[in-house]
């Protein structure tokens, strides 16, 4: 999709730090870590948030490739977090559908609600 930031990192278009990717699924580290770990997935198709008809293999897809990336970052056994900001209560920023995974320490029950 034209002038979306996302679009532009799954085609190459934009640098970023990539963490994990496949033909359908791009994982790359947040411009502005909130955590030591701090990665985004997208899919590589665009969806403007988790409420804009994902088909379900897609969004599945999607959801297991958090546990990859859980395990490539050396957070699989510690733990992590998994938060999709959707729509502007959220303060979605970026509208393409993407799952922060964050963790690498102990999190308190509010600050993460900001990320
Ligand atoms: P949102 O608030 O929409 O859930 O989060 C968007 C996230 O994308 C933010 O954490 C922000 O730091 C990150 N972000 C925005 N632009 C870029 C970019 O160009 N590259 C990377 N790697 N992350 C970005
Ligand atoms: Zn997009």
């Amino acid at each position: 999709m034209e002038d979306c930031i996302f679009c532009k990192i799954a085609a190459g278009q934009i640098p970023a730090n990539k963490v994990y990717e496949d033909d359908r699924v791009l994982a790359f580290e947040d411009l502005n870590p909130q955590m030591p770990v701090h990665t985004l997935v997208i899919p590589k198709s665009h969806y403007r948030n988790i409420a804009d008809g994902i088909p379900d293999d897609e969004l599945g897809y999607l959801m297991n490739t958090v546990k990859k990336v859980a395990e490539i970052k050396g957070v699989a056994e510690s733990g992590f977090r998994v938060i999709v900001n959707t729509g502007a209560d959220a303060r979605q920023t970026v509208h393409h559908v993407h799952v922060h995974v964050l963790g690498g320490g102990l999190m308190n029950v509010d600050s993460p609600a900001q990320v």
